[in-house]
């Protein structure tokens, strides 16, 4: 099978919270582990929906991909090289073939610039083709994601959400990156505005080739979106597998309740699976064994003792949970609820 374009190893991003200077001194300070252990693979031309609750590490995973953060442990690999360890010039380099589209249109462009100004910047910095030519590539771009040269006379603020988001992908676009990582890109958005832009993401998809890091709380958007989805919670993969196969038969008891919660257009299609109890628990200071069996409805005695492996349950289909793959420990395990 071909490499991938990039492959997470083991990836973690640990912050340290409060705590005296001693504490941090002798090394005693908590940590919220963000993200903590991930390992994926992300095929060339595809689109990889990453989906979790707020405080999941979705966010954190997207800066990580992108070096605006440095990684606690793991790597980042894409075409085989080690972003964590690029120097400068190379990170350079990186930058130009992999862009982030941020969920804020508004607090991502700069106010005192024109809309023009912001689209071309990318191409100034980088030195990009011929100077005479970027104001045409600039209004090109802006075309291409359906606006007008005259958005581009415009500042931001007065643009609407969806066209400001529009503005932040011409942006992204500029330099013809081969990976986007889009971190919610359509939640600060009126619902209408959501599809228009999910639409043009997957045109532009298809159109360049690129391939797609799509982070999202909203699991319903991705299903005619997303070639394949990881499930995200508190800070682990729980369960990755091709959409469909996701959407037909999902293993992780997590998933099948961020399924439940999907409204159905067809109210005779009920949906048997149970929302998960309470609010996910502190990433400071997370359950011991499965971080998800104190809100599973199949929990068992070996749950909150062992933490389960991301392993596969089918070609392609992964999932962490011992519904589906033997305990390390031969305990006997008796249900904690049915
Ligand atoms: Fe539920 Fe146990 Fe599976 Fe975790 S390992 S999801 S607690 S059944």
């Amino acid at each position: 099978m071909a490499e991938p374009l990039l492959r997470l190893d083991r990836l973690a991003k640990h912050f340290p919270v409060g705590g005296s200077w001693i504490d941090a001194l002798t090394g005693k300070r908590s940590h919220v582990k963000a993200v903590d252990g991930v390992s994926l693979d992300v095929r060339q031309g595809e689109t990889l929906a990453i989906v979790g609750e707020s405080g999941s590490g979705k966010s954190t995973l997207g800066r990580l991909v992108m070096r605006l953060l440095t990684p606690s442990g793991g790597q980042v690999l894409y075409k085989g090289r080690n972003v964590v360890a690029m120097n400068r010039a190379e990170l350079r380099q990186f930058r130009r073939q992999a862009q982030i589209i941020f969920q804020d249109p508004f607090s991502s462009l700069n106010p005192r610039m024109r809309i023009a100004d912001i689209v071309r910047e990318p191409l100034d910095v980088y030195q990009d083709g011929a100077r005479a030519d970027r104001p045409g590539r600039t209004e090109a771009l802006l075309e291409r994601v359906g606006l007008t040269a005259a958005h581009g006379r415009a500042y931001p603020s007065e643009l609407s959400g969806g066209q400001r988001q529009r503005v932040g992908i011409a942006a992204a676009l500029a330099l013809s990156p081969e990976l986007i990582v889009a971190d919610e890109p359509t939640s600060a958005l009126d619902v209408s505005v959501q599809a228009q832009t999910l639409n043009l993401l997957a045109d532009l998809q298809a159109s360049y080739h690129l391939t797609f890091v799509f982070i999202t709380h909203d699991l319903g958007i991705v299903h005619h979106f997303a070639d394949r989805v990881a499930v995200m919670y508190l800070g682990r993969i729980v369960e990755e597998a091709p959409t469909e196969t996701l959407f037909r038969e999902p293993k992780h008891p997590y998933t099948r309740s961020l399924l439940s919660a999907i409204p159905q257009p067809d109210p005779t299609k009920r949906v048997d699976w149970q929302l998960p109890e309470g609010e996910p628990p502190s990433p400071v200071d997370p359950p011991a064994g499965c971080s998800f069996h104190p809100r599973c409805p199949h929990a068992m005695d070996v749950c909150a003792r062992q933490a389960p492996t991301l392993a596969p349950v089918e070609p392609g289909h992964r999932a962490a949970c011992f519904l589906h793959q033997p305990a390390a420990d031969s305990a006997p395990q008796t249900g904690m609820q049915s």
